[in-house]
C-alpha cells in the first residue's frame, strides 16, 4: 500500500509532467557526443539549481551533480547519462557530429530530473534520512582511440565518464547508485527490475607495419600491411569456433587505415579491435588469442605489429531486484519482471565498472520502438519512457531513505566491493600499460 508521502511524490511528478517531457524532447533534439555534452549539461544544471540543489559543474569535463544533504544517513546517487551515440542515418542525428539519442539516454535524463523534482519537496525531505545526489554523467558510449588520445591531452585520463568520475573522486561519497536505461535485453514487460550480468570488453589499437614497394614493378620487395591485417582478421574468424556460448564472446574489428595509394604495396594499416566477454579472465584470454593472430600473421609475412592497449569496460556484477524497487513497482501497478539467474546482456556499459565499487540498484524500461543504436529507434510512449521511470526512481529513493535509511543500510551492509578507488585506478592503469 502506498503511503501519504508516496502519493505526494507521484502527484509532484504528475504536476510537472509537461516540464519533464519537454526536457526529454529538448535533449533528444540536441544530441551531443561523449565529453562534449555542454548544452545538455548546462540545461541539467539549470533545472537542478532551480530546484534548490547544491550544484557542481564540469565534473570529468561535462558532468553535473546536484546534492541535498537532508540528515545523517546513507548517500544515494541517481544517475543519468548525458551522451548520444554515433548514428548518422538517424532522423534526429546532429548533421555535424552524426550523433543521435538512439540509446535513449535522454529518457534516463528526464527520469532523473523527474525524480529530482519530487525529492526537492520539503514535505518529502522531512521523511528522509541521508543525502540525495543527482549525477549527470558524460561519455557512456565507446570513445574511439583518436578521440581518447585528444582527451588525454586535456586531462581526461580514463575514457568513459563513470570511470573518470571514479578516478577523480566524484563517487567518493556515494553509498548506493541508482541507474536506469531503456531495455537492453529483449523483455516483453514494460519494466525489468535488477541488474543482469553483462559483458565487459577490452580494446586495442593495432598498427601493422609492412614495407612499401611499387605495386607492379617489384611487389616482391614489399611487405603488405593489408595482407597481414586481413589474414589476422581471418584467423580471428576461424578462432570463433573455440568460443563457448556461456562466455558470450563477441569480437569486432574496424580497419581505420589500410595503405595510402593503390599502386603501392600498403606499408601501414591501423585496426581497432574490441573483445567482449562475460568475465575479466575470459576477456584477457581471448585478447591473448587475438594478439597471437596479429603476431602470427605479421611473422608469416615479415611485418611488424605495434599494439596500443585501450581501457575497456568491466562486466556488471549482477544484482537481483531489491525490495525497495519491487515494492515501488507494485505501488505503481507496473507491468514488470525481475532479473532471473542466467539473464544476460551482451552489450557493455561502464555501469559495470561502478558495480565493482558500490551496489547499483537498476531497472530498465520500455516505451520505445526500433533497434537500440539504430536509425529507427524512437520513444513512442512518453508516459512509459519518461514519467513512469521518474516515479519508479523517486519511489525507490524514498523507500531506501525513509525510516532512517533502513533499507539503504541493508543494501550497503550486504555488499562487498571488489575494488576501492585506489585499487580500481591501479587495475585500470595495469590494463592499459
Ligand atoms: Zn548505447
Ligand atoms: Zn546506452
Amino acid at each position: 500500500m502506498i503511503d501519504e508521502t508516496g502519493q505526494r511524490i507521484l502527484r509532484l511528478i504528475d504536476v510537472h509532467k509537461d516540464q519533464i517531457i519537454a526536457f526529454a524532447e529538448d535533449i533528444a533534439a540536441h544530441p551531443e557526443p561523449g565529453y562534449e555534452e555542454f548544452r545538455t549539461a548546462g540545461k541539467t544544471a539549470e533545472v537542478l539549481k532551480n530546484l534548490g540543489y547544491k550544484v557542481t559543474e564540469h565534473l570529468a569535463r561535462t558532468g553535473v551533480k546536484g546534492t541535498k544533504s537532508i540528515k545523517e544517513g546513507p548517500s544515494l546517487t541517481v544517475i543519468g547519462e548525458l551522451d548520444a551515440i554515433g548514428c548518422h542515418s538517424h532522423p534526429n542525428a546532429n548533421p555535424v557530429t552524426g550523433v543521435a539519442h538512439a540509446c535513449g539516454h535522454h529518457a534516463q535524463m528526464a527520469a532523473m530530473i523527474g525524480c529530482a523534482i519530487a525529492m526537492a519537496d520539503p514535505d518529502v525531505q522531512k521523511c528522509l534520512a541521508g543525502t540525495v545526489n543527482f549525477l549527470a554523467v558524460p561519455a557512456e558510449e565507446y570513445i574511439d582511440a583518436d578521440k581518447r588520445a585528444r582527451l588525454k591531452k586535456e586531462g581526461i585520463e580514463f575514457c568513459c565518464g563513470k570511470s573518470e568520475m571514479i578516478r577523480t573522486g566524484v563517487f567518493d561519497d556515494t553509498d548506493i547508485a541508482l541507474t536506469t536505461h531503456v531495455h537492453m535485453v529483449p523483455v516483453e514487460e514494460d519494466f525489468y527490475l535488477g541488474n543482469p550480468a553483462c559483458n565487459g570488453y577490452s580494446a586495442e589499437r593495432v598498427t601493422v607495419r609492412g614495407k612499401a614497394a611499387h605495386g607492379a614493378i617489384d611487389p616482391w620487395n614489399g611487405v603488405n600491411a593489408l595482407s597481414i591485417t586481413t589474414s589476422a582478421i581471418q584467423m580471428m574468424g576461424l578462432m570463433r569456433e573455440t568460443f563457448r556460448e556461456e562466455d558470450h564472446v563477441r569480437l569486432h574489428n574496424v580497419i581505420r587505415k589500410a595503405g595510402d595509394v593503390i599502386n603501392s604495396v600498403p606499408d601501414e594499416a591501423i585496426v581497432e579491435t574490441k573483445v567482449r566477454a562475460a568475465s575479466l579472465d575470459k576477456i584477457c584470454e581471448i585478447t591473448d588469442m587475438v594478439n597471437r593472430a596479429y603476431a602470427g600473421s605479421a611473422y608469416a609475412f615479415g611485418g611488424k605489429i605495434e599494439m596500443e592497449k585501450l581501457q575497456g569496460y568491466m562486466p556488471i556484477i549482477p544484482r537481483a531486484a531489491d525490495n525497495a524497487l519491487i515494492e515501488a513497482a507494485d505501488d505503481l501497478g507496473l507491468n514488470y519482471r525481475t532479473v532471473q539467474k542466467g539473464d544476460f546482456n551482451n552489450a557493455c556499459t561502464d555501469v559495470g565498472d561502478l558495480s565493482h565499487l558500490v551496489p547499483v540498484v537498476n531497472f530498465t524500461f520500455k516505451g520505445f520502438e526500433g533497434k537500440l543504436h539504430g536509425a529507427d529507434f524512437r520513444i513512442t510512449d512518453p508516459e512509459k519512457a519518461y514519467i513512469l521511470p521518474a516515479k519508479l526512481l523517486a519511489l525507490t529513493a524514498y523507500k531506501l531513505l525513509k525510516n532512517g535509511g533502513q533499507e539503504a543500510k541493508k543494501i550497503t551492509k550486504s555488499y562487498t566491493p571488489v575494488f576501492n578507488k585506489e585499487s580500481y585506478i591501479q587495475y585500470v592503469k595495469n590494463t592499459i600499460e
